[in-house]
């Protein structure tokens, strides 16, 4: 079931476009099976779960930390992440500073932006994003490298709320990229979309979607 689903998911995505297995609540055997099938970009939303799963598989597995991050727990992924998305405060990202210059490396992050109309979800706002970079604020963080976005539509069956949303983050993304070319030359990734909202990403311009349940099926957090 899995490969059909993942080769199904592959057809619609260009190559341009990054593919991240959202992995959480799925067992390894899951994980080594799209391994298996060519994958190598993993995405959790835990910071347990990823370092509990990460030691069991391949070394050369890519992981993405996609969720909120707390910042005492930032500290167990720093040695080994390839990309975290969720960057939504000044605080974390302070943070994941401090813990990428102990392990001597640079941590490439997204800023996740708010974009959503749900009061739950986390991210800077399109404006406290633009002002961190117009203020230079990027030229603090030695250890950081600013890789791009990402950002949730609301979770909705309305396509034009959902692409509006999108289109204002990629609108953000490119002002950003384009006003700071050369001090951001990382500043490549767009990560937008999920299992159901993808194939609207990537028309709004996503460089990377991440999705979980159309590969592996419904998570089933009764048995965590
Ligand atoms: C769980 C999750 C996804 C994947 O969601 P699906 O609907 O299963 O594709 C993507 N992004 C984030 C931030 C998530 O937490």
């Amino acid at each position: 079931m899995i490969q059909t689903n993942l080769k199904e998911i592959q057809s619609q995505i260009p190559q341009n476009v990054d593919l991240v297995a959202v992995t959480k609540t799925h067992p390894i055997e899951s994980l080594q099976e799209v391994y298996n099938l060519g994958v190598r970009d993993f995405g959790e939303s835990k910071v347990q779960e990823l370092v509990a799963k990460q030691p069991q598989l391949p070394s050369d597995i890519r992981w993405h930390m996609i969720g909120h991050l707390q910042r005492n727990k930032i500290k167990y992924i720093a040695p080994f992440v390839h990309l975290i998305h969720s960057v939504d405060s000044v605080k974390v990202l302070n943070e994941i500073q401090k813990e990428a210059k102990k392990n001597e490396r640079k941590i490439t992050i997204l800023f996740e932006i708010f974009i959503a109309m749900e009061a739950a979800k986390f991210g800077f706002t399109i404006e406290e994003a633009a002002a961190f970079f117009d203020q230079k604020q990027h030229l603090q963080y030695p250890n950081i490298t600013f890789g791009g976005l990402m950002g949730m539509a609301t979770y909705t069956d309305d396509k034009d709320i959902i692409k509006k949303e999108f289109k204002s983050l990629e609108s953000l993304f490119r002002k950003i990229k384009e006003s700071h070319k050369t001090e951001l030359p990382d500043f490549n990734n767009l990560s937008m979309g999920m299992s159901s909202d993808f194939p609207t990403a990537i028309e709004c311009g996503s460089t990377m979607v991440r999705v979980g349940s159309s590969i592996f099926g419904a998570r089933d957090y009764s048995k965590k």
